[in-house]
């Protein structure tokens, strides 16, 4: 966090003893409300006489359950963050303070998370956006993150010279609805495509790359950038969920399985090299057998170039709390297997489509194998992640590879031919 670093803070990994800890939770799965409590329980062992805050959306969805926690001093909800310091000064050690707002009422975009130019890479996230107000059947997310509110366009650009001045070569567009950028503010002048031409004006930055967007959120407008801006990675991570019209419909998802495959195809016509990504969730509420090969064949008929794969849980605040049918875990522990494996297979083939073609890289760092080889590491702009083999770039230089063969570790292994 920016503020405490600019307040004289030293900020120390977590596995040290600090006289602060900050815990940013996340709590969009069981799993990850379990893992956050994890870490406030080892903060609190590491090191007793330490303050201890927690704040993020667990913080802001189930402050009642983190009380029972002992050594917390304070919970700060998603709308508190920029007051922690404040608050800290007065709170006693002894003391646990609750600072949660309900999420409702968060109405403007905060602009209080920068990134930090001492510890920036060749490519940086920025984020534009936060909130949404979609209601997906299985997601806390508009309940703990609040309605979708944009970033100014000014604060933004700001902080894209800002990167650039730094040497980053690459941003990537992040938010929890991306393609909703804009609309709540300064009359929805400024919309994503937009904003992309915007940010493409920054000589230093060479790339321009989203973290993800919902199919619905690509108009014509947006696509036509997309394939006009010369910046614009060739990669699209776009969440599908289930391959089932029926599930679709109980996950409240605004689109079905026609729509989807006809958008996508679309695309693809018009970025012939693009990657698209995507997100499943299995095991949601009546996703029975059929539903499952369903969602199996949809996956193989779009030929995605990487699966995220996630288990539904339970979550009191959301409407599929209420279905009947849960799905057995085991079961959702195999088809999570099974996705994982297509997910392999389906990288596999797309990596296998550009073999022996010639590709750019943005190289981020450099790497050894254990016979103390050097290999440069980056990304095609289509997200094939490469090794070269003997080759030390800058970071953030671009260079031009061949992609000569796909290794294990690393995706692709590649020689320079330029630079
Ligand atoms: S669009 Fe995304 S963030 Fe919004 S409710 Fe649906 S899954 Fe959650």
């Amino acid at each position: 966090m920016n503020f405490f670093q600019d307040k004289g803070f030293q900020i120390v990994d977590f596995n040290q003893s600090a006289d602060i800890y900050v815990i940013n939770t996340c709590t969009v799965t069981q799993e990850a409300d379990r893992k956050s409590k994890q870490m406030i329980r080892k903060a609190v062992r590491q090191n007793k006489k330490s303050k201890i805050i927690v704040t993020g959306c667990y913080a802001q969805s189930d402050y009642e359950d983190l009380q029972k926690i002992e050594g917390i001093n304070l919970i700060a909800g998603n709308g508190e963050k920029n007051s922690i310091l404040q608050q800290l000064e007065k709170i006693n050690r002894h003391d646990t303070v609750i600072r949660v707002n309900p999420a409702k009422y968060l109405k403007k975009y905060d602009s209080n998370l920068k990134n930090r130019s001492s510890s920036l890479r060749a490519r940086a996230w920025l984020k534009i956006q936060d909130g949404c107000n979609r209601f997906c059947a299985y997601c806390k997310v508009p309940y703990v993150r609040g309605p979708a509110r944009s970033r100014p366009v000014k604060d933004v650009l700001e902080e894209v010279s800002d990167l650039s001045s730094n040497g980053v070569k690459e941003v990537v567009l992040m938010g929890i609805n991306l393609g909703t950028y804009g609309r709540d503010i300064d009359k929805g002048e400024v919309n994503l495509a937009k904003l992309i031409s915007l940010i493409s004006n920054f000589k230093g930055i060479k790339r321009i790359r989203l973290s993800s967007i919902e199919l619905i959120d690509i108009d014509a407008e947006l696509l036509d950038t997309f394939k006009r801006c010369s910046k614009f990675c060739h990669h699209l991570h776009i969440p599908l969920q289930s391959g089932d019209d029926k599930i679709l419909n109980l996950m409240n998802r605004p689109y079905d399985t026609s729509f989807f495959y006809q958008k996508i195809s679309l695309i693809k016509e018009t970025i012939p090299d693009i990657a698209i990504t995507t997100d499943i969730m299995v095991g949601f509420p009546n996703e029975d057998n059929n539903s499952f090969s369903k969602t199996i064949n949809f996956v193989r008929k779009i030929c995605f170039a990487k699966i995220h794969v996630f288990q539904y849980s339970n979550r009191k605040e959301c409407l599929a709390d209420l279905l009947p049918n849960k799905v057995d875990n085991r079961i959702k522990k195999e088809r999570s297997k099974m996705l994982q494996r297509l997910s392999k297979e389906l990288s596999y083939d797309f990596q296998n489509k550009f073999l022996n073609s010639t590709a750019k890289i943005l190289v981020e760092d450099e790497i050894k194998d254990k016979e103390g080889r050097i290999y440069s590491r980056g990304v095609t702009d289509n997200y094939i992640k490469v090794i070269i083999p003997d080759f030390v770039g800058k970071k953030g230089e671009i260079v031009n590879v061949k992609l000569n063969q796909i290794s294990s570790n690393y995706v692709v292994s590649s020689v320079q031919i330029s630079r």
